[in-house]
């Protein structure tokens, strides 16, 4: 029997660009064993070593960056500027992972308590095989940063990247491999949802980390839970921007705009809800609609704005939420036309004045060049709405007063705030990141996300060679009194 290959297509042109074979899930067992074995080696070498073969890893990745920045763009119509950004965040990951790695992972002591003749320490272990399960919207960042911070903490992994950009996974584990990482400590494979399951499902797999929509990401959990197996769920969004009276406008309409059409608003955290204050919601609306008019949309990779959305699917899905939205009484303030007459699954840049908190545009994920504004009438108001979501991926706040802006994030329920800035924490590397509510499970990134890859291992050590401890048999009437004291003097 033939194995079926995986098609990649340019969603700019519709033309092919290449394909891989599938692998089969039921021939997935083999990889899963060279993946355990693998893990012996892997976790046997020092922080320091894996770090170096880390920082190889990142030499590679530049030196192809033209390479994968186009190869990026083509399979997912992105422009070449943003496939490039791609690479970039993903090096300034990787600098970051290779050089502080060691530092977090380093075993720590731990304080003994009132336990002086003990040692106390915490060991970050690594889990074993670890299965990373990526989206299409950053086919290379949502799969290097994973697969790194697992390596790093020494862990061996199974890669399953998204059926639409299978290129891109797939000349990522070729470069890691150049570049030093053993073949079986990172295998990549490819296919649809069921070679997904497979890897959550598989006994040799010993950790999960899924990046992707909701519904995946609740099957996912539910099969964790099964076997009790850990998991990281970076989920969808619906990310909330704030604008208050005192904001300055021309900044915030620049990261409205940007933070919303970027990557053809397909990313986690693009801007999606936008509340301004009724005072000066005029001034702001004007400016952002001039920002839009000015984007250039279109196939052209060098010198578009905006490029393709990644699917006719995706493409039916955001006209269908601007289409219900203008139905149930929103405004369209500037663009929203389908563009599919130019060849690819383009969308002119849309903003609409929104009125209606239950639409579907408003509430649910639409993952396109879209973004709502709504108008409120003061701060509490923003906030209110803001929350009022059961997305929590992140936000962003407008305000000349710092003050009030990180009060503010101290009040929104999203896994990561911006106070006068829009996504930029994404790739600021020692940030964790994921999300609150729906929006995900557990941390990637910094120390927190880099740890979430460990088993956490406490030691105590007993300092001296003391025949018994005065609690263990016999106990002694005299040291239930004793004990009865202390404890009056120490915690009375
Ligand atoms: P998706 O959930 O459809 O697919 C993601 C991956 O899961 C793909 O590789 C797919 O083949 C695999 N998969 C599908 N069914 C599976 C199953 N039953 N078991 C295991 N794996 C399965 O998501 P998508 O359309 O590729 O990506 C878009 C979504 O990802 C959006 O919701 C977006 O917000 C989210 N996302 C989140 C983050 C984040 O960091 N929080 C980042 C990027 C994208």
């Amino acid at each position: 029997m033939s194995i079926p290959k995986l098609v990649s297509i340019n969603p700019a042109t519709k033309k092919t660009i290449g394909s891989v074979q599938v692998n089969p899930v039921n021939q997935l067992q083999p990889v899963f064993e060279r993946a355990q074995k693998a893990t012996v080696a892997w976790s046997n070498m020092r922080l320091t070593q894996r770090s170096q073969t880390l920082r190889l890893v990142r030499k590679k990745l530049v030196a192809h960056m033209n390479e994968l920045s186009e190869l990026i763009a083509s399979e997912t119509g992105k422009t070449n500027w943003e496939g490039f950004l791609e690479v970039f965040t993903t090096v300034e990951h990787l600098r970051h992972i290779s050089r502080h790695g060691p530092e977090y992972l380093r075993t720590e002591c731990r304080s003994s308590g009132i336990f002086l003749h003990k040692k106390c320490y915490v060991n970050y272990v690594p889990h074993g095989v670890v299965g990373i399960i990526s989206p299409w919207n950053y086919p290379l960042i949502l799969t290097a940063t994973p697969v790194v911070e697992a390596l790093m903490a020494g862990n061996t992994v199974v890669l399953k990247p998204s059926e639409l950009t299978p290129l891109t996974g797939k000349r990522m584990g070729e470069l890691f491999h150049e570049a030093g990482v053993p073949e079986d400590a990172l295998q990549v494979v490819h296919g649809f949802g069921d070679v997904g399951a497979a890897i959550v499902d598989s006994t040799h797999t010993d950790m999960v980390c899924f990046t992707g929509s909701v519904e995946v990401g609740r099957k996912i959990a539910l099969a964790c839970a099964e076997k009790l197996k850990p998991v990281i769920l970076e989920l969808g969004g619906k990310d909330p921007m704030i604008v208050l009276e005192d904001a300055n406008l021309e900044r915030a309409a620049g990261a409205a705009v940007w933070g919303g059409f970027s990557n053809c608003g397909q990313t986690c955290i693009s801007a999606e809800r936008i509340y301004v204050v009724e005072s000066i919601a005029d001034k702001f609306i004007g400016l952002v609609k001039t920002k839009t008019k000015e984007l250039s949309v279109g196939p052209d990779k060098t010198n578009s704005d905006v490029g393709a959305l990644v699917s006719e699917q995706q493409q039916e899905m955001v006209m269908a939420h601007i289409k219900e939205a203008v139905s149930g009484g929103a405004d369209i303030l500037s663009g929203g036309e389908d563009l599919s007459a130019v060849g690819g699954y383009f969308i002119k840049p849309a903003v609409l004045e929104v009125y209606d908190e239950s639409s579907n545009i408003m509430t649910r994920e639409t993952f396109g060049p879209e973004i709502c504004i709504m108008r409120v009438k003061d701060a509490e108001e923003a906030i209110k709405k803001t929350n009022a979501s059961s997305y929590g991926l992140s936000a962003s706040v407008f305000t000349k007063d710092k003050k009030r802006g990180q009060k503010i994030a101290k009040k929104i329920q999203a896994g990561s705030v911006c106070v006068n800035d829009v996504m930029t924490n994404y790739i600021t590397a020692d940030l964790p990141f994921g999300g609150m509510g729906i929006s995900g499970i557990g941390r990637v990134h910094g120390p927190e996300g880099l740890r979430s890859f460990c088993q956490i291992q406490a030691v105590l050590v007993n300092r001296f060679g003391l025949k018994r401890e005065p609690w263990w048999y016999p106990i002694s009437k005299r040291t239930k009194k004793l004990f009865k004291t202390i404890t009056k003097i120490i915690y009375g």
